[in-house]
């Protein structure tokens, strides 16, 4: 581990200060620190953010939950008022990692979470244009059982690894940001940016910018949504495939609102807009689901070892809303 200068400032102004002259932003260090023990990260400053004023509570009103970026990841998803308001974002989480990294992760590093990508965090691979832009991709034509089938380019096809990012998505959050121009807010479908030509830049943040919260709106489908994840054990693993799914019916039993965002097969938190346009105003029959859920991977362009998600993933998505619907008959 190298060493690396610590700062623990007072106010955002201070933490600004400290970005502006090449630190680098600590959360909870789950991330940031496993990164600089592999020697992916070299950070030479450190910010300490945990004890930046007022970035550690969780608001829920009649139309909004608002949730500072410090907030422990245990701790909104054990929020009383969270938890009924939107069962899906504790689901998300409790889904996570491991008690003792919810214990220690902000919601602000989680967002800003990196790859798992195993070419991406062993530096003996040159080849990796996320860390070394230009040097190629070794993921390519390499062991690609937790890679990508969205969103996928010729220069990587890195995976995005969280689980409380796709429930955000299906739930049309807002992330706001400060830096030293004044705070921002931006859309979730706008935070993750796919790779693209430039897989280096991985969110739609300028360098000043500090995430300081989320807001999430009450709307129904949103507060019926749920968060169901795949993955090879039972716990502490990432997802082979996740779905945050909400839905909410009009009087005649027509589909009125639908949100469905997966996870672990995409290089972003990955909308599923052609499954919700298929259902939206229809009677949610079995073959109506099966139908659209046969959508979902029409885009997807497999890789050698992770061609089974083609049929993974619609299965999921159709198990998904057959229960739903069938709680909410
Ligand atoms: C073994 C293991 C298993 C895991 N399993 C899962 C899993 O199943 N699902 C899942 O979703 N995650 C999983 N994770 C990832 C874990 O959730 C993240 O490491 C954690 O949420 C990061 O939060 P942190 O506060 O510790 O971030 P840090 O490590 O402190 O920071 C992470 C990144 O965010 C930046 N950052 C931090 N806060 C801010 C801010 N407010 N504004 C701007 N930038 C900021 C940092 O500079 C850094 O680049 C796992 C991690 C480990 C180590
Ligand atoms: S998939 Fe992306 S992160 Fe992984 S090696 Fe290729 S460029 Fe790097």
């Amino acid at each position: 581990m190298m060493d690396f200068s610590y700062m623990r400032p007072a106010s955002l102004e201070a933490a600004g200060a400290g970005l502006a002259s090449g630190g680098t932003l600590l959360g909870g260090g789950t991330g940031l620190l496993d990164l600089a023990r592999l020697g992916i990260a070299q950070p030479q400053a450190v910010i300490d953010l945990t004890r930046l004023p007022g970035l550690d509570r969780i608001e829920v009103t009649g139309t909004e939950a608002r949730i500072g970026a410090l907030i422990k990841m245990s701790r909104l998803a054990a929020h009383p008022a969270m938890r009924a308001a939107l069962p899906a974002v504790g689901q998300s989480l409790l889904a996570s990692a491991s008690p003792q990294i919810r214990n220690m992760a902000t919601i602000g590093g989680n967002l800003l979470q990196r790859t798992r990508c195993a070419y991406f965090r062993d530096a003996s691979f040159g080849s990796c244009n996320r860390r070394n832009p230009g040097s190629g991709c070794a993921a390519i034509g390499g062991v690609t059982r937790g890679h990508a089938l969205l969103g996928t380019s010729a220069h990587c096809i890195a995976t995005h690894p969280g689980d409380l990012a796709v429930a955000l998505v299906a739930l049309d959050a807002v992330v706001e940001t400060w830096s030293p121009d004044g705070p921002r807010a931006l859309s979730i479908h706008d935070f993750f940016l796919a790779p693209g030509a430039t897989p280096e830049k991985e969110f739609a943040l300028a360098s000043g910018d500090i995430v300081t919260g989320l807001r999430i709106p009450l709307a129904p489908a949103a507060q019926r949504a749920r968060y169901v994840k795949l993955r090879d054990r039972a716990s502490y693993e990432f997802a082979a495939a996740s779905i945050a799914a909400g839905l909410s019916l009009t009087d005649d039993g027509r589909v009125a609102d639908i949100r469905i965002a997966l996870g672990g097969v995409a290089t972003i938190p990955w909308r599923a807009r052609a499954v919700e346009a298929a259902l939206r105003g229809q009677r949610p029959t079995p073959a109506a689901i099966a139908a659209a859920a046969a959508l979902a991977m029409r885009e997807a362009e497999p890789q050698h070892d992770n061609r089974h998600k083609l049929a993974l993933v619609p299965a999921l998505i159709e198990r998904t809303l057959t229960e739903m619907i069938g709680d909410a008959a």
